[in-house]
């Protein structure tokens, strides 16, 4: 396996789910065998994929809390799998409090999904058990954020996380890189604060940027990420972009 990648930003409607399945299309898309795993009770990242979450017999609550293995389902697009989220996750947390093993247990049943050339790991908009058991079970961390005011306070509390579940946790965990979507690049405030960005965190700030676009709205209504609904789109190139800069770190 060559890469396990974790979004994560306790933050909500950042933009964590729209990249992690663009990312993922883009792996896809080069002919890499994919999964994308959604820890996300909410499940954005499974309907963001066309899928339908009520007609499935197994999702990441087995995972995390009943099953050592659950089978991936195909989604629309070639090289990619998911598994798929239920509502019946918001109750993990609660269902794994005794459990000593609580935070590892996504992180050992990865071992059995070692065929994936690469894995992408989407998180609620929380620090609770689920996006801890994704931050121990990756490689790899991604933070999304948007460029506005009060974003870079927020930043500081995953990037505590990131160091906490590093030294307790998963020593491997690489922070990877901060990405910065729904750019908006005639806003004076987003380039002030994506200096800000560059100044503290240097080269950990992707190079490439996902910029607005109204037609991100549109391919989730449609059940599609943007590679696939809107292949030519400013928005597509970025995610392949992020890709290849990604690949060129390393
Ligand atoms: P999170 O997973 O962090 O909660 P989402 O990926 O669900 O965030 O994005 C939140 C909302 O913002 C969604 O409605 C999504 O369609 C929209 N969105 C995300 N990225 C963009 C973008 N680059 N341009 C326009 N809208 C976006
Ligand atoms: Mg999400």
């Amino acid at each position: 396996m060559k890469r396990i990648i974790v979004f994560a930003n306790q933050k909500g409607g950042v933009g964590k789910t729209t990249c992690a399945i663009n990312l993922a299309a883009s792996y896809a898309e080069i002919n890499k065998n994919t999964l994308i795993i959604d820890l996300d009770p909410q499940g954005n990242a499974t309907t963001g994929l066309g899928i339908d979450k009520r007609s499935l017999s197994s999702s990441t609550y087995e995972l995390l809390v009943t099953k050592e293995f659950v089978e991936p389902i195909d989604t629309d697009i070639e090289n990619l799998k998911i598994i798929c989220s239920h509502p019946d996750l918001a109750g993990a947390e609660i269902e794994l409090v005794d459990d000593t093993d609580r935070n590892l247990k996504l992180r050992k049943k990865l071992e059995n999904y070692s065929n994936f050339d690469v894995i992408i790991i989407d998180t609620p908009p929380s620090l609770g058990i689920l996006t801890i058991n994704g931050l121990a079970a990756a490689r790899d961390l991604i933070i999304t954020m948007q460029a506005e005011f009060y974003a870079l306070e927020g930043l500081s509390m995953i990037i505590n996380t990131y160091e906490r579940i590093k030294s307790r946790l998963n020593p491997e965990l690489n922070l990877l890189g901060i990405i910065v979507n729904m750019f908006m690049q005639r806003l004076v405030v987003s380039n002030e604060v994506l200096n800000d960005l560059r100044l503290h965190f240097k080269n950990k700030v992707f190079k490439t940027i996902i910029p607005r676009s109204v037609r991100v709205v549109e391919s989730q209504s449609f059940g599609k990420p943007m590679i696939t609904f809107d292949p030519r789109s400013v928005v597509s190139n970025a995610f392949r972009e992020l890709l290849q800069e990604i690949e060129k770190n390393v």
